[in-house]
């Protein structure tokens, strides 16, 4: 199998692949290992067994040549014996000639009388001179020649021990004994017996394990007589018995007298060897197979889980990547944990790439790409820290372009959007590294100079007044776009980031009112201040009195011409400075941190205003306007679920709107208060759609119900074809979404009609009907109704 094929195939066969390799290798090296050390030990035991053995076989060779000698005393001291030397044939006999005997003679006993000792091969009486006379031969067979002629050494030898000696016809045991009548010698007795392969069988007669054995003669290797000469023949070496068996108990004889100087051994077939060991072997070997085939099947089912908890597990990260739309090719080319990692890495960069993205998002304005106010804050904030250490100083403005107001309601949206990028490039330009310019919103937008002086500071607010004065080419416009600075520095005019910033918008302010390009906050001349904060403290007090008010226009449905809703607008009738719009209130109100409170009013009185239509048998919702800061805390939530509650209404009949930027302010926790809203039941739109520049891909993750389409893009709708493509595109991928969508500030019937026909949803308007008092919409609603 090539690496390529391997690496496609599926994990659990491989893994299976891989065990089965491992054990087979496994095994060969353990069972060669085992067998070797079984064998070993096996033959360690055996040849303890086998010199055991052999030393009983040597001591039945000793028992039955000390058996000749015993024999032979008992036939010289016997009866019989005696009377035959007194008789006449012994006394009377020819010295010359050796009588034969077949049958025993008259000087011994029958064999079964001798039985219990030995029937010798050969026995033979001698006269006192130590000539032969008579001699019996068992079978007939025949003695070696010189065993009829002894010596007296050899007499002498055999004398009462067993003598084994070399004759003519081989090594022969020779044991002799002195037969005495009234203390004179008479004759001698002498059994003889040639040691050849009968001497030796019959020497291990009664041996439990009837193994060759053999002499060998002195200094030489080679086999003298062996028990049986067809297994171990005579003459051969011992080295070349090597092969066939297992030479134990080799030693010297030792027993009575010899001039032979021969040595015993005991041979062991090694085919017995083998078989015996193997047989272990085998039994040893199939408990192995046994418990390893065990290991391999608990194994193969472990593998087995594991591929199944892998693939659950990659199913999970691809159920949770749809989930995130994040897409996932398909991939089955590989094997399971390939896999997985695969999804897992796609999952968690694209991850790491939203979440960055978001991380940009939340920090950065999308449309000039500069850095937002959150990220001003924080920089400002570590810069005074550092100032606050080292002493350095820090210049602060604000700034606002002059005039852009009227561009955008003259040019539209679109050149006022072209006119704050290049505003910003040319902030951006006149900058070092180390400052930030930030857009605040709007036309606003505020530079941090690190480790900078007021001196300094007003040299580049010069600059950036210079740098204002060439006009900005847009589309064909040269447009003159001046700008106002503010300048506050620290420490001279605070140490704080939100009383700096106010500071340098103060500054602002008295650059504007003068015409001056840039002005430096002078707390003397902070009239504007001085009105803001009366103003402020009013607002506070309108909040906890409840003396601020909602006019409410309605969203009509265009299809059937019903108004199935209506929208909460704030209004303010100060006492000395008559009606307060929200333009002016609500970005006042997000500075200073009362925005959550006064949303809080805005949601009770408008919810309330919902109960008494639907009292009056009118099906209407009611939408609520939502700043960013309200997704910033948990009291949102406190709040409606109270006044649902307490108003007896369904969540279904409360609207919140939010800006697109609203939402990208800090997309993961809009995301996070969005969920909920959702599982409450409460309805989302998206207000001012198509100003902001936020990701469809997040838009999508999130719950939203309703898109609105900026007034901007629906006023010149007739007029502009570029207008009408967008308000087009946004119906289609909207309905696409299956999210509806309302047209705000619909002027006119045409535009009315012309969206009918663009299949929006909801139309919004002047024309269809201004803001007013809840009650006067109500008493409209009726009359219509009727
Ligand atoms: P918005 O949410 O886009 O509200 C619609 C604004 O467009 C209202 O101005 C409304 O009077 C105006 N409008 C409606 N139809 C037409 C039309 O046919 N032509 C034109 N030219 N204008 C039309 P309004 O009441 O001055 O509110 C301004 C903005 O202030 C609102 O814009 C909304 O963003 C904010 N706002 C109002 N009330 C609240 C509030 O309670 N809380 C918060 N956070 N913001 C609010
Ligand atoms: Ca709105
Ligand atoms: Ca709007």
């Amino acid at each position: 199998m090539s690496a390529h094929m391997f690496r496609r195939t599926a994990l659990t066969l491989k893994m299976l692949i891989l065990t089965a390799a491992l054990g087979v290798a496994v095994w060969l090296v353990s069972d060669s290992h085992h067998t070797r050390s079984l064998k070993e030990l096996f033959h360690e035991r055996l040849a303890e067994r086998f010199s055991l053995e052999a030393q009983e076989h040597r001591t039945r060779f000793d028992r039955h040549v000390r058996i000749h000698t015993q024999a032979a005393k008992m036939l010289a001291g016997s009866q019989m014996m005696l009377d035959y030397l007194h008789g006449e044939p012994w006394e009377g006999r020819d010295a010359q000639s050796v009588q034969y005997h077949v049958d025993p003679p008259g000087w011994m006993p029958a064999h079964s009388v001798l039985r219990p000792f030995v029937v010798p091969r050969y026995a033979l009486l001698l006269d006192s001179e130590g000539r032969v006379r008579e001699l019996y031969h068992w079978d007939q067979t025949v003695p070696s020649p010189d065993l009829l002629t002894p010596s007296a050494l050899v007499l002498a030898l055999s004398r009462g021990q067993s003598y084994l000696t070399r004759l003519e016809a081989g090594p022969y045991l020779l044991s002799s004994e002195p037969v005495m009548l009234g203390g004179e010698l008479v004759a001698i007795l002498m059994l003889a017996a040639p040691i050849d392969s009968g001497f030796l069988r019959e020497s291990q007669a009664l041996a439990t394990t009837p193994h060759t054995v053999a002499l060998l003669s002195e200094g030489a290797d080679r086999i003298l007589v062996s028990s049986d000469p067809n297994a171990v023949p005579d003459g051969i070496r011992l080295s070349e018995l090597s092969d066939l068996y297992l030479t134990v108990g080799k030693g010297f004889f030792d027993y009575g007298s010899s001039d032979l100087v021969i040595r015993f051994a005991s041979f062991i077939p090694l085919q017995e060897v083998s078989d015996l060991t193997q047989a272990a072997l085998d039994r040893a070997r199939e408990q192995r197979i046994m418990i390893t085939a065990a290991f391999g099947v608990t194994f193969m089912l472990l593998i087995y889980l594991l591929t199944r908890r892998v693939r659950a597990l990659t199913q999970r990260v691809v159920e949770f990547s749809s989930h995130m739309a994040v897409k996932q090719d398909r991939t089955d080319s590989r094997d399971e944990l390939d896999i997985l990692e695969d999804r897992f890495k796609t999952l968690t960069s694209a991850i790491m790439r939203e979440t960055e993205a978001l991380e940009y998002q939340a920090s950065h304005d999308p449309l000039t790409d500069l850095p937002n106010r959150k990220l001003l804050n924080d920089r400002l904030q570590n810069e005074l820290l550092r100032s606050g250490f080292t002493g350095a100083p820090l210049v602060l403005m604000v700034s606002d372009l002059d005039h852009f107001k009227e561009i955008n309601d003259t040019l539209g949206h679109h050149v006022g959007d072209l006119v704050l990028q290049q505003a910003a490039e040319r902030l951006y330009k006149t900058v070092r590294k180390a400052d930030t310019v930030a857009r605040l919103g709007g036309d606003e937008f505020s530079m941090l100079f690190p480790d900078t002086t007021l001196e300094q500071g007003l040299k580049i607010a010069r600059q950036i007044g210079r740098v204002f004065e060439s006009p900005f080419a847009v589309e064909g416009h040269n447009l003159n776009v001046g700008i106002s600075i503010g300048i506050a520095e620290f420490p001279a005019h605070g140490d704080d980031v939100n009383i700096l910033m106010q500071r340098a918008d103060v500054a602002m302010y008295a650059a504007k009112q003068n015409g001056l390009t840039y002005a430096v906050y002078d707390p003397g001349k902070d009239t504007h201040h001085v009105s803001r904060l009366e103003l402020l403290s009013d607002l506070r007090r309108a909040i906890e009195t409840g003396s601020l008010e909602c006019h409410y226009q309605c969203k009509l449905d265009i299809e059937s011409g019903r108004v199935t809703g209506a929208e909460a607008l704030l209004r303010w009738d100060h006492p000395d400075r008559g009606m307060i719009h929200p333009d002016e209130l609500i970005p006042l109100a997000e500075k200073t941190g009362l925005i959550r409170p006064l949303t809080n009013l805005v949601l009770r009185k408008a919810l309330q205003e919902c109960a008494r239509w639907r009292e009056s048998g009118l099906d209407l919702s009611v939408a609520v306007n939502l700043s960013a800061q309200c997704l910033r805390e948990d009291s949102l939530l406190d709040t409606l679920r109270r006044c649902l509650d307490e108003f007896r209404l369904p969540a279904s009949a409360c609207v919140l709107e939010l800006t697109e930027s609203d939402m990208m302010a800090d997309p993961l926790r809009a995301k996070e208060i969005l969920m909920e809203l959702d599982v409450i039941g409460v309805r989302i739109s998206v207000d001012d759609f198509g100003t902001g520049y936020s990701s469809l891909a997040y838009l999508k993750q999130l719950p939203i119900s309703e898109i609105k389409v900026d007034r901007s893009f629906v006023r010149e709708m007739l007029e502009d074809e570029n207008d009408l493509v967008i308000v087009r595109a946004i119906v289609d991928l909207a309905h696409n979404l299956g999210i509806r969508v309302v047209a705000e500030g619909v002027h006119s019937r045409e535009v009315l009609d012309m969206l009918a026909r663009l299949k929006c949803n909801e139309a919004q308007g002047y024309f269809i009907r201004k803001p007013v008092p809840g009650d006067e919409l109500l008493t409209w609603l009726q009359s219509e109704a009727r």
